[in-house]
């Protein structure tokens, strides 16, 4: 990676780090896109000396540009503590904070968690002795009767998957700190240009980088970003150890697609809104979740904690189960697929896709519900194909 002016950089504004850190033009040649370092090894000059780095497992330029930027948009300073580390995927990462604890340590997830998430605490580390329980953390008073004395993490989603729910980052990480154990935020949903977890109290953000960051549906991947520098350490040495690291060309995919989050943000949250406005209007709708709508629940806490109410709207028809299958199946714009937070607008069910393996878990969601990631196509466009597949739907 290049050398670059950080502290010039760390003064600067969310859209200009989203272009800038980390991609200096390259000193070799001047290409004003750094290259994507396609390599496995690294030369030495004499045995123990290079120029930072060995191996890429253990580190590469494409991949330590993407860190830090990303790094930089949650907030952290360049030269730390913290800082942020790159995976394969999203569950790579989640996989690594989860291995910071170990065998009779105790874990609460928000009770409408992301299902891969369930799936590998639930089917993975319970067998090796971590407890965990659900919890809506919605409720502040519930979490308080939840932490134990061997309560180590506190795992919050916000907005939460698929309902939309917004919850209180500084009121849990204030509570998790006062019984001992740290706060982690899935940011997916929001991205570090909608909320800013870390400032909000919370010790480590994970990131599906497949989603926003990356914004183009092209690519998977993961991040972890800590201010905490001894966990950071930790997850460093794991993130090289287990090795569960992303390629030089999806590292750079993704550093490209966050270029342009700043940009992709607004229209995903103008368009939300505008569809969340028309659902909720709608006579053939029986209930719309989408926080940026002022009767929601998350409505006052999202104003505050968030800088726009993000591209996620859920929303269930009057007619029933049967009802939403129809329509995600007459949608043309909305393409019915899983995923979220690409360019593109995606229709899904998740009681049938998504979100089956929490079935039967008490965190499964209601069999009528349809989950959209609003795209950044034209709204009137969206708003119409929405018209259309519920006037199908309603036959
Ligand atoms: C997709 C997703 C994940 C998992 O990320 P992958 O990149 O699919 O492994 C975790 N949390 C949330 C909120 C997600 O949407």
């Amino acid at each position: 990676m290049a050398e670059q002016d950080d502290a010039f950089f760390a003064a600067a504004q969310f859209e200009t780090q989203a272009v800038h850190v980390g991609s200096a033009p390259d000193p070799a040649t001047g290409s004003v896109i750094p290259p994507i370092y396609q390599t496995s090894t690294f030369a030495q000059e004499e045995v123990g000396r290079h120029k930072g780095y060995e191996y890429a497992r253990t580190g590469n330029p494409t991949r330590a540009s993407l860190e830090a930027c990303l790094a930089a948009l949650e907030g952290i300073a360049p030269q730390g503590p913290g800082g942020a580390l790159c995976f394969g995927s999203g569950m790579a990462a989640t996989t690594t904070v989860l291995q910071t604890l170990g065998p009779g340590d105790h874990l609460i997830l928000s009770s409408d968690v992301y299902g891969g998430t369930y799936r590998v605490v639930a089917r993975l580390f319970a067998e090796w002795g971590l407890g965990y329980d659900l919890v809506d953390l919605t409720d502040l008073d519930a979490l308080k009767q939840a932490l134990r004395a061997d309560t180590r993490l506190v795992w919050v989603e916000t907005p939460t998957n698929p309902l939309l729910r917004v919850v209180d980052v500084a009121g849990v990480a204030e509570l998790a700190h006062a019984a001992g154990a740290r706060c982690v935020v899935d940011n997916t949903f929001a991205t570090p240009f909608l909320q800013r977890p870390l400032e909000l109290g919370a010790d480590v953000v994970i990131h599906s980088t497949t989603k926003y960051l990356g914004g183009h549906s092209d690519v998977v991947g993961g991040a972890l970003v800590t201010g905490d520098e001894r966990l950071f350490e930790r997850a460093r040495f794991l993130q090289n150890a287990v090795g569960a690291v992303p390629g030089p060309f999806d590292c750079w995919l993704t550093l490209r697609g966050i270029k342009t989050l700043p940009l992709r943000m607004r229209a995903h949250c103008h368009n939300a809104q505008r569809v969340a406005m028309f659902l909720a209007e709608h006579p053939e709708v029986a209930e719309v979740c989408y926080p940026g709508l002022p009767g929601d629940p998350g409505h006052e806490l999202a104003a505050r904690q968030m800088r726009g109410y993000g591209g996620m709207v859920s929303f269930r028809p009057a007619g029933g189960p049967a009802t939403a299958r129809r329509l995600a199946a007459h949608t043309r714009v909305f393409t019915l697929a899983e995923s979220l937070g690409g360019i593109e607008s995606l229709i899904e069910v998740p009681g049938a896709m998504t979100h089956l393996s929490v079935a039967g878990t008490g965190a499964e969601v209601p069999a009528d519900l349809i989950r959209l990631s609003v795209g950044i196509e034209h709204p009137d466009d969206l708003v119409a194909d929405l018209q259309q597949a519920l006037d199908a739907a309603a036959g």
